[in-house]
């Protein structure tokens, strides 16, 4: 909602009048490394297994609401039960869903900027205040001792692990103690954990946490953003909350089925998921040897750097070159930040050679 009419100004709700949208900048380029989707062509055979699974399922049955199989193998992928997880319309449905459910007027959300942008979004839509707990200007760490100090007096907090975009993990000693503390759910977005070291993963601590929430999502390691699949584990009480609350349909029957054979293929996946991390370091790597560039370590499938007139510099690299990056210089902390999607060797071998241009062109 950009600008209202005089007329739904004075209709809609009061806290939504100045409400501004989340802006993926989104523009269709050549070479698109904005919006860290997974580059890879789908692996051998993978597409097949989809498109059977899409050509059997009838289009004139409403879905299941819980979306139980997939359920099942989504348990069976991560070794919890089916009570243990929700399917929703993307990550995004469940985070806005986590918010209705457990913030709204009068709560109070943990937040650590700077981080994604959508949770102080849904935040704002369900009236829930927030508490901003900012990162080291310079490392991004948390600052641990605000955070416990905070937790007591939230109603929920939202942590992303590896962070968006900063690239950093948790520390799962600090999550433990964070949810001990929280007055509330700690949700832990690993919607880029398949990119990070094995055992970055928070679910170990979900036996001893009993407030804790995962977000998973299939838009990234999977490579399938585009059918909308995310999922939540937590314990079976805050998982009926998120049944509870839910638009009954949103997830329908084309994206279950997609997202049933997408998990069955799991395996076909590694080597993608192996090469990404693998370009992801190649990529910094290259970076760091600029000079002009700071990049920070991710373990995440994108990279963050700056860089003198970065704002230019990705406005050149999308209307000369049709290259699509993000740019969060105007985000507190990150200016002249740019965030870069690890793509295909060769999608990663243009961008470096034309920031390099840019870069000279620029000085
Ligand atoms: N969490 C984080 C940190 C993200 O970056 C994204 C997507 N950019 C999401 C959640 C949501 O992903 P989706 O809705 O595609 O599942």
């Amino acid at each position: 909602m950009a600008e209202l009419s005089k007329y739904t100004r004075a209709k809609v709700q009061p806290h939504l009048t100045g409400i501004k949208p989340y802006d993926p900048s989104f523009t269709p380029t050549r070479i698109n490394l904005s919006a860290n989707e997974n580059t890879y062509p789908l692996p051998k055979g993978v597409r097949a297994a989809v498109d059977k699974a899409l050509a059997a399922t009838p289009l004139n049955r409403y879905p299941d609401p819980m979306a139980n199989d997939l359920r099942d193998k989504l348990a069976a992928l991560h070794g919890v039960e089916r009570e243990n997880i929700c399917v929703g319309n993307g990550g995004d449905e469940l985070l806005f869903n986590f918010l209705l459910a457990f913030g709204g007027e009068g709560r109070r959300m943990l937040n650590f900027p700077p981080s994604f942008s959508e949770y102080e979004f849904f935040a704002s839509l369900t009236k829930t205040s927030v508490r901003n707990v900012r990162r080291d200007r310079k490392t991004f760490a948390i600052d641990e001792r605000a955070t416990l100090a905070a937790a007591p007096q939230a109603s929920l907090a939202i942590l992303t692990s590896p962070n968006n975009p900063t690239g950093d993990v948790a520390d799962p000693a600090f999550v433990a103690q964070l949810c001990r503390q929280c007055g509330g759910p700690v949700m832990i977005d690993e919607a880029y954990i398949e990119f990070a070291d094995q055992g970055k993963s928070m679910q170990s601590l979900l036996s001893s946490c009993p407030n804790l929430v995962i977000l998973h999502t299939l838009s990234k390691a999977f490579g399938a953003a585009g059918i909308r699949c995310g999922y939540v584990i937590a314990a079976p009480d805050i998982i009926d909350v998120f049944g509870a609350v839910r638009q009954i349909y949103s997830v329908n029957v084309l994206t279950q089925a997609a997202a049933g054979a997408l998990v069955s293929e799991r395996d076909a996946f590694e080597p993608v998921v192996a090469q990404i991390r693998s370009e992801r370091e190649r990529l910094a790597r290259k970076l760091e040897e600029d000079e002009r560039l700071t990049v920070w370590p991710s373990q995440g499938n994108f990279l963050l750097v700056r860089m003198d007139e970065a704002s230019t510099i990705r406005q050149r690299l999308r209307d000369e070159y049709s290259i699509l990056v993000r740019d969060f210089s105007d985000v507190p902390s990150l200016n002249d930040c740019l965030r870069i999607t690890v793509g295909t060797p060769e999608e990663n071998d243009e961008l470096l050679a034309v920031l390099a241009v840019l870069l000279d062109e620029e000085a």
